[in-house]
């Protein structure tokens, strides 16, 4: 990673924990999950509407870590308005980048998500940065789920 770009990620960490984007409680939510990464404390409550096949609203409150609060701002912001299958597709895709350290960013398909690959080198902040998606991918596949954890 150059010097630039992990700077520009930074300036989008800091922005996104600052001022986080879709920070509600989605009304009318079809699918309402409980994160909760014990090893850091991190707790989001992630809800989500669908209406036939599109995310039409989704939102998070809750506290934790700068990674695991900017990461939630930035899920939220990539996937409102796409598809279930493009909002799960870009699961697999940043889950198969914060899970292993050496893997190749794909910078084009995760657009400013990819800021959040600097975590993946400490197994404990890719948990933090993981919470959010893995309630996403609850409410997507299982919406009666009412929480999931990082342990
Ligand atoms: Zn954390």
């Amino acid at each position: 990673m150059s010097g630039d770009l992990s700077s520009l990620y930074n300036e989008i960490i800091t922005d996104h924990k600052k001022t986080p984007r879709n920070f509600k409680i989605v009304e009318n939510a079809t699918a309402t999950i409980d994160g909760y990464n014990p090893l850091c404390g991190d707790k989001v409550k992630l809800t989500v509407r669908t209406e036939g096949d599109l995310i039409t609203d989704i939102g998070f409150v809750g506290e934790g870590c700068a990674i695991s609060i900017a990461s939630a701002s930035l899920m939220t912001g990539a996937v409102k308005g796409k598809s279930v299958a493009e909002a799960e597709q870009l699961f697999e895709t940043f889950h198969a980048m914060i899970s292993n350290p050496t893997s190749i960013v794909d910078a084009k398909a995760l657009g400013k998500v990819a800021a959040l690959g600097g975590a993946r080198q400490h197994a404990s902040r890719s948990k933090c940065a993981s919470l959010v998606w893995h309630a996403l991918h609850a409410a997507l596949t299982q919406p009666a789920a009412e929480s999931v954890s990082t342990e």
